[in-house]
Order: structure tokens, then C-alpha cells, then sequence
């Protein structure tokens, strides 16, 4: 009798360690599956984009030759700033010595450029982080000075509305 109770509990004990482990190796290689998958996608995207010769875009600032931060590679979406003058813009500071923000500190589309007036005030001071640097173009790895301008989030809004460019499957989008 002793003995068949302790067998029953061993098989039990055993039953028990093989269900906890069942049960987290498919939890551990559905997550992996998952990880390895999205890291795979963007670790392919980059492969690819730099064997084609490309290279990644360099910070628009005048006289910072960083490349830019991406945002990822999944959708090859690039900042067009690098990371050294995002950190300083985002404290408020100006960029490092010898480096010029290529951001005004108002909106270009006062001059109604993109077919309509800027609804703000002329005279309105602008937090700069409503203030957002645009690709003219829309080509978001063209970050040649004469293709930027500064829009308010306003006005940078309704042209992504206008050109499909907030389009979260669209390459590149641009919305900071
Ligand atoms: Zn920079
Ligand atoms: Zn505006």
C-alpha cells in the first residue's frame, strides 16, 4: 500500500514537472518565434539597404556629419537629426559647437508655401517641439537643406493628411 502511494505521488510529482515544462517551452518558443521573426525583418531590411550601396542618412544640421537615428528598420524609417542634436533639442539647448539647427523658430508656412495661410499667429512664441522638420519632397533620406522647411505640428499635420505620408505602412514616414 506504502509503496503504490508513493509511486502514485512520484508519477504525479513527474505529471506535474512535465506539464510546467510543456507548458513553458511553448510559451518560451512562441515568444521567440515571435522575437526572432520581427528582429529578423529589420535585421534583413538592413542587411539589405547597405549592401545595395546605400548609406544612412546624414544629420540635417549644418556642420554635424553623424548619421541620423532610425527609427527602424522595418519600415526604413529615419530621423532626420542624429541622436547628439536630438538630445540637445530636447533639453532645450543648441546644438554642440561648430553645429547650426537647420530649425526656424516659426513656422515656414506663414507664406502660405503649401497652399494655405499657417492658422497661427505671426507673433506666437512656438515650444520648438510643436515645430517639426519636414522633407519637402517627402523623400524622408533627402536631407539636403534646400529640401527642409519647419512647419508647425498644424500644418505638417494637414499636409501628411494631404500626401498619405502619416501612412504607417508608407516607407519612411516622418512625424516628429
Ligand atoms: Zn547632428
Ligand atoms: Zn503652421
Amino acid at each position: 500500500m506504502g509503496i503504490t502511494k508513493s509511486s502514485e505521488s512520484v508519477d504525479f510529482k513527474g505529471f506535474l514537472s512535465y506539464k510546467l515544462h510543456t507548458n513553458f517551452l511553448s510559451r518560451f518558443s512562441l515568444w521567440h518565434n515571435y522575437f526572432m521573426s520581427e528582429k529578423s525583418l529589420g535585421m534583413k531590411n538592413k542587411e539589405k539597404y547597405l549592401s545595395e550601396g546605400k548609406k544612412i542618412p546624414k544629420c540635417v544640421n549644418k556642420g554635424c556629419d553623424n548619421d541620423v537615428i532610425v527609427r527602424d528598420w522595418k519600415y526604413f524609417s529615419f530621423k532626420h537629426v542624429c541622436s547628439n542634436c536630438k538630445n540637445a533639442e530636447q533639453k532645450g539647448l543648441s546644438p554642440r559647437k561648430g553645429v547650426t539647427s537647420y530649425k526656424k523658430n516659426f513656422c515656414e508656412n506663414k507664406d502660405s508655401r503649401l497652399g494655405f495661410q499657417c492658422p497661427v499667429s505671426e507673433d506666437f512664441n512656438f515650444p520648438m517641439n510643436v515645430l517639426h522638420g519636414d522633407h519637402i519632397d517627402g523623400d524622408h533620406e533627402n536631407n539636403k537643406s534646400d529640401n527642409l522647411q519647419t512647419l508647425c505640428s498644424i500644418c505638417h499635420h494637414i499636409k501628411g493628411h494631404k500626401s498619405g505620408d502619416f501612412n504607417s505602412a508608407t516607407k519612411g514616414r516622418d512625424l516628429s
